[in-house]
């Protein structure tokens, strides 16, 4: 806010999202959520299987992984480089996780590090002000009312590298199809290993509705949470913050101060107990010989980027 930064031009949107595409958004954001507020007590009724569990917790993964080391880390920031099977691979998996397809999903967020906390930003908590009221409004906004806004970031301005790419285009248009697979995917492995529609339907519930009502407001929490409340111990120009609490979830996405301060990085939790499944996962792709150019922080630029440098985690 007390940035002086270019003001935002008025044409970062080029288009608004189609009626029906638009009627899924809402329906995405809220099905899956009254699923979550009913888990806890239906889960009295109908227990919980350890297929279910399983099925959930390895959609989680996947998904969330395909968001935070594809989407983010990859598309976003080309944090490294991918062969081309990975860079399918994190593509689809990202598309599981039903937060768009991946040229929105990319333009979005690059656009949220172009105007961090300032005018143009599609989701900042900070956008109506800095009284109790306009906070609770900003955190509503931030975290998911943002996404009924029906106006598409413009690609071509923020994603060229995208539309140049006819794998990517491939994925990006198999959105909805995908979408299906993440729902009901889970659900046809349940009815299969129990050979029962009553196994198809909890799996369904379980791995399909409540894994996607969790993974959406997990991912949500760092639009919202981690530019609100928590640590700033890097230099960023907004006002973002690390928040030890949503790491494991998150997968290393909520030591989001690092992760504005230096936005190329590979690795987002540089503490020795700063915990980051996603680094994790892309030091395995880079054994694997699978991710190369991998721009990990150096113990100098760490230094650089201290609020106090004399306070710099070790590495
Ligand atoms: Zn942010
Ligand atoms: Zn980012």
């Amino acid at each position: 806010m007390t940035e002086t930064r270019p003001a935002a031009p008025r044409d970062l949107s080029d288009r608004l999202r189609h009626p029906v595409p638009h009627l899924f958004v809402y329906a995405f954001a809220i099905v899956p959520a009254i699923a979550l507020v009913a888990a806890v007590p239906l889960a009295w009724g109908w227990g919980l299987t350890w297929l279910d569990a399983g099925l959930a917790l390895g959609m989680y993964v996947v998904s969330m992984l395909g968001v935070t080391v594809g989407f983010h880390r990859y598309f976003t920031h080309g944090s490294f480089k991918a062969n081309r099977p990975l860079r399918i691979a994190l593509a689809i998996a990202g598309s599981l996780a039903v937060q768009g397809p991946v040229r929105h999903w990319v333009a979005d967020h690059r656009r949220h590090h172009a105007y961090a906390d300032v005018e143009g930003d599609p989701h900042s908590p900070w956008r109506y002000g800095t009284s109790p009221a306009a906070l609770v409004r900003g955190f509503w906004h931030a975290h998911m009312g943002w996404i009924f806004d029906r106006s598409l970031t413009d690609q071509r301005r923020f994603t060229p590298d995208l539309l140049d790419d006819p794998d990517i285009d491939r994925v990006h248009r198999a959105f909805s199809a995908l979408t299906v697979v993440s729902l009901l995917g889970p659900a046809l492995i349940g009815g299969l290993v129990t050979w029962s529609w009553w196994g198809a339907l909890t799996a369904f519930f379980w791995a399909g509705l409540v894994r996607v009502a969790v993974s959406h407001h997990v991912a949500w929490s760092t639009n919202s949470i981690c530019h609100l409340v928590g640590e700033r111990p890097w230099r960023a120009r907004d006002r973002s913050t690390n928040v030890w609490i949503l790491a494991i979830p998150s997968m290393g996405e909520s030591w989001h101060n690092l992760h504005h301060a230096d936005p190329t990085s590979a690795r987002h939790g540089v503490g020795r107990w700063e915990i980051d499944i996603s680094a994790g996962t892309i030091r395995l792709f880079e054994l694997l010989g699978w991710a190369h150019d991998v721009r990990w922080p150096t113990a100098k630029r760490l230094a650089k980027l201290a609020a106090r440098p004399e306070q710099a985690p070790a590495t």
